[in-house]
């Protein structure tokens, strides 16, 4: 092995605890024939090995761990059965008759830092965030090709944060097989959906959150439901198909919400009986306020209020301000299911947003139930960065 990294004196404890990332004020030493993104042995200051794992010095993250194996190399073997050992939990868990889209590779907590592979049928959707990975995308591209035989393995590496990592590309396309269709019908727990895997969000849908859509149906039958950041309309098809009365789905993408229409009548649920509002959610919700409008069941799913941790009490603000108007449109036994997915939003500090809330709109509040993502989104014990999804379920008094 000749590529090494040796790390400062000490600096081998969090490696040997498990967690993914060496910072780069963690290293010693790099040998000089190392170039970015090259997969390096790690060492402490004795020369002891500690693990194999890619090395960036333009990251703030110099290296992510793949390999404890000293003589691991990373080859299409490595990630065969890297790929092997996430795809046994997802079909353990998950019934592919009645779901056929999920996460089947969840990045440092499979193992496998700065790769995500998302499952849409017939169709991988993979995407890169790190330049390590970046390197190592033909033989990723090749593995599921040839393990899962899809029809197509496509990338969606369209991300801000390869700036972060040095790289000046964000590519999309076509990795193997064919070009996905613009809209890909998958199912979730036996419920359709259209997906844009080229064009859509993300990479398409948000595949976290299905336990939490399928939770909310027990709350939902002969209500007045509230969607809002209803991207495609999954709670709200959800909802509806739980028996609510009536569904009003609101997202500021006029794309995202046709096709919501389109998955309500992909699963015959009245479009018409409906309401699609298509706009600022920080402009509906006082707009309800004025005109009266109360609601049985309120859904709030927004974007990540803040991605830097300089951003988080602005970030709490606005997760304190846009919960207190949606409790102000519930009445007494309303029920409130509020997400954040900032995930420097720890599950305590969303328990004083929700109760600052509260507090705001004169209430008080119950939690029910609290979640997280769903298993195909497994957070690693050693890498608790991963854990991004609360999703709390509240009764308002
Ligand atoms: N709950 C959805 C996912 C929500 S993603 C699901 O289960 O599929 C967040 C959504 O918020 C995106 O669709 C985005 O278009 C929308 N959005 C972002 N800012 C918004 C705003 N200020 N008002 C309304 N919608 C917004």
């Amino acid at each position: 092995m000749h590529l090494r990294v040796t790390l400062k004196d000490g600096r081998e404890k969090s490696v040997l605890g498990g967690h993914p990332w060496i910072f780069s004020g963690a290293i010693a030493n790099v040998s000089k024939e190392v170039i970015p993104g090259s997969v390096v042995g790690i060492f402490d200051k004795n020369g002891r090995f500690l693990a194999r794992g890619y090395y960036n010095p333009d990251s703030q993250i110099a290296m992510r761990i793949l390999t404890y194996e000293e003589d691991g190399t990373i080859d299409v073997e490595f990630f065969r059965r890297r790929f092997r050992q996430a795809f046994e939990l997802r079909k353990r868990f998950l019934n592919f008759e009645e779901t056929n889209a999920y996460r089947l590779v969840n990045s440092e907590s499979d193992f496998l830092p700065g790769l995500i592979v998302d499952v849409y049928g017939d169709f991988f959707v993979v995407q890169i965030s790190t330049l390590g990975m970046d390197v190592l995308r033909e033989d990723i591209a090749d593995v599921l090709f040839q393990e899962f035989k899809p029809r197509g393995v496509f990338e969606r590496s369209d991300l801000g944060v390869r700036e972060q990592e040095g790289m000046n590309t964000k590519p999309v396309g076509v990795l193997r097989g064919e070009e996905p269709p613009g809209k890909i019908e998958i199912k979730e727990n036996s419920l359709k959906f259209c997906v844009d895997i080229v064009g859509g969000q993300k990479t398409g849908f948000f595949l976290d959150q299905r336990d939490n859509r399928e939770r909310l149906r027990r709350y939902v039958e002969g209500k007045n439901v509230l969607n809002l950041f209803s991207y495609t309309g999954g709670f709200s098809v959800y909802a509806a198909k739980g028996d609510a009365a009536h569904v009003t789905s609101v997202d500021s993408s006029q794309d995202a919400i046709e096709m919501a229409k389109e998955n309500f009548d992909l699963n015959h649920i009245s479009v018409e009986k409906n309401e699609f509002l298509v706009g600022d959610v920080f402009d509906f919700l006082p707009k309800f306020r004025r005109e009266g409008r109360t609601f049985d069941v309120i859904v709030v799913d927004p974007p990540s209020l803040g991605k830097k941790q300089n951003d988080l009490k602005n970030a709490l603000k606005a997760y304190v301000s846009l919960n207190r108007r949606a409790i102000e449109l519930l009445p007494a036994g309303g029920i409130l299911i509020s997400s954040s997915c900032t995930h420097f939003v720890t599950p305590e500090m969303f328990w004083d947003v929700l109760r600052g809330a509260a507090s705001f709109a004169g209430r008080k509040l119950q939690v029910l139930e609290m979640h997280g993502h769903n298993v195909d989104h497994p957070v690693s014990i050693h890498f608790p960065e991963g854990q991004y999804l609360k999703c709390f379920f509240c009764r308002v008094l």
